[in-house]
């Protein structure tokens, strides 16, 4: 059946974003390990870089552009494990020029990423949404018809009112949430394994509680995974969790 998404050329089956209320908390992080874990599983994906004034996706999978044109539109960037990807920085002459445009305009250019490029037949594509709860987000929510929605937290950052913004924003839209990831919960010494939680005592299940929707993973800052990242060789990275988060998107699918 047509996903109501389908543009001109695109056949998409599932899309999912994943949002978080600030910078910083590892929302981009999220949406390519997800992206990688259901790659992994056989599904065929695509990754929409929609933090066009942050994007830093196409550095993690060391895909860089100019990208090519077809008559269908832009064609994605195809990450090492054959992952699309479209970003801004895939479209700036050099990827450390600022993008400075205003939240309308940040809109319009999230609308033409789906839009105006070939992305072709997907199983999933992952919307790595701009930061935050407000207009751009809002306008975000309206441009695409999401199947679900994965909120990304840090325990540093005033969980339960950010958290609660984002579920009220997803709420008006009716669409499903997934549930929440805390990154950075804490670290395990390398030496004895013991978990030392930095910055104080998680609220993210008491959070997830308030707000009836799932805690799916507490991950550690794992130098493993910055390192990858920052050498854009994040698909090398393995993760039970992320594994098991994957399998549960393909299965709620299912039903
Ligand atoms: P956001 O998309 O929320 O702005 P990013 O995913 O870009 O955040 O992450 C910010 C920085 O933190 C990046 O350099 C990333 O590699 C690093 N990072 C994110 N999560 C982890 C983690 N669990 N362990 C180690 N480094 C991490």
């Amino acid at each position: 059946m047509p996903h109501e998404n389908d543009n001109k050329t695109a056949k998409i089956k599932k899309m999912i974003a994943i949002m978080s209320g600030k910078g910083g908390v590892g929302k981009s992080t999220v949406s390519a390990l997800l992206a990688t874990h259901l790659k992994r599983l056989g599904y065929t994906v695509g990754l929409l870089d929609g933090d066009i004034k942050g994007p830093s996706i196409p550095r993690m999978f060391g895909v860089s552009g100019p990208l090519e044109k077809d008559a269908h539109g832009l064609i994605p960037a195809i990450s090492p494990a054959g992952i699309k990807i479209m970003s801004m920085n895939l479209l700036l002459e050099h990827e450390d020029d600022p993008v400075i445009w205003r939240g309308p305009v940040v809109s319009g250019v999230l609308k033409q990423f789906w839009n105006d490029v070939n992305w072709g037949e997907l199983d999933y594509l992952l919307i790595d949404f701009p930061p935050g709860t407000g207009d751009v987000q809002l306008t975000a929510m309206q441009s695409f018809v999401l199947d679900g929605v994965i909120m990304v937290t840090s325990p540093q950052s005033l969980v339960q009112m950010i958290v609660g913004k984002g579920v009220n924003l997803t709420n008006k839209f009716s669409v499903p949430i997934f549930g929440l990831i805390e990154n950075m919960s804490y670290v395990k010494c390398p030496d004895c394994g013991k978990e030392i939680f930095i910055f104080g005592e998680s609220k993210a299940k008491t959070t997830a509680e308030k707000y009836d929707i799932d805690l799916l993973a507490q991950l550690p800052i794992d130098p493993e995974l910055s390192k990858l990242s920052d050498n854009g060789k994040i698909e090398r990275f393995e993760s039970k969790t992320f594994k098991e988060i994957a399998h549960l998107i393909a299965t709620k699918d299912c039903q």
